[in-house]
């Protein structure tokens, strides 16, 4: 196992720096593992559409090397069927990992999204749960730095891997929300927070957005927690179950910014569809935050601001309606 790990952070002032080593990590990944470099150089050719949406900006993205993820089967027992990929005996033999606070591994995602796309697993197998865990993606955050986001699929809205608690990263200013969230003429605010903690409401983004801002880890997260586990007496089945979210973060000049998208469900009914009226899109964080993925050049050629904006409506949960 040794000469899989690519190098440690433990969080202490001596050591690289956790943005440092990420980067490292996947220049080395890309020479050594094929699959990898496959992977990018089918990225560098991906093409993108962008959509004026009403009030919002959508990118398209073709990548057919999508399609084990957007296409996933995630029910219950399909899940317990397969080997699980997030466990780290089971990686490929070419994937190394930095191991990150003692606690994750992080690793260069197979199948980017984007160029620095990176999958952060627990090291031990457990469920996908970010109520009990919104201090560590915090952390995360703030550990990256600047140069990266970190994102969250609840289980039942956008992860691959429902049954193994993960994160993601992304290379920051890649998201058309991230900077639709600047316009300040679309903050309402929201929910009366105090403690060094702002809360608001995103406007006119055709998905409901909450946005939580804070300098202090400790309270920041435990009104995310606390936001999360309310939008679960919004009744809908499966009551046990965490409310079904995805959350992205940024950490900049010392201040955490999280986006908390409340999902109705997973995906739309055009993914459903038969035949030529199938639509393969399946929201996770990633299409939340405006990239979305479409795996099948049809439906990157046809897909249009109205079935942009109905695929919204249908998976978000309005939280004023
Ligand atoms: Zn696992």
């Amino acid at each position: 196992m040794e000469d899989r790990v690519y190098g440690i952070f433990d969080g202490g002032k001596e050591g690289p720096k956790l943005a440092d080593l990420c980067r490292g990590l996947l220049d080395e990944q890309k020479t050594s593992w094929p699959q990898l470099s496959e992977a990018y150089e089918a990225l560098g050719s991906a093409k993108t559409r962008l959509l004026a949406c009403n009030g919002f900006s959508v990118r398209l993205l073709h990548n057919p090397g999508r399609l084990t993820s957007t296409d996933a089967k995630v029910d219950a027992a399909d899940i317990s069927r397969r080997p699980c990929f997030l466990c780290a005996d089971r990686l490929p033999h070419p994937q190394k990992s930095i191991l990150y606070r003692h606690e994750y591994l992080i690793l260069s995602n197979p199948m980017p999204v984007m160029s620095g796309h990176l999958t952060i697993p627990h090291i031990s197998h457990r469920p996908q749960t970010i109520i009990a865990n919104t201090q560590t993606f915090l952390a995360l955050a703030a550990d990256l730095g600047k140069e990266w986001i970190i994102l969250y699929n609840g289980p039942r809205c956008g992860a691959s891997a429902p049954d193994h608690l993960h994160f993601q990263a992304i290379p920051a200013g890649q998201t058309p929300i991230e900077h639709e969230i600047g316009e300040k003429r679309r903050l309402v605010p929201y929910g009366g927070y105090q403690n060094g903690i702002s809360c608001y409401r995103v406007e006119n983004l055709g998905r409901e957005v909450i946005l939580f801002e804070g300098e202090e880890p400790l309270s920041l997260a435990r009104a995310l927690s606390r936001h999360i586990e309310v939008l679960g007496q919004i009744p809908r089945p499966p009551a046990d179950e965490e409310p079904m979210v995805n959350v992205l973060c940024r950490f900049q000049e010392g201040k955490y910014t999280v986006l908390v998208f409340p999902r109705s469900k997973h995906r739309p009914s055009v993914f459903f569809r038969d035949g030529d009226d199938r639509i393969v899109v399946s929201p996770a964080v990633v299409e939340m935050a405006g990239i979305v993925v479409t795996p099948f050049q049809r439906d990157f050629d046809r897909l249009d601001c109205a079935t942009i904006e109905s695929i919204y409506r249908e998976v978000t949960l309005g939280l004023t309606l």
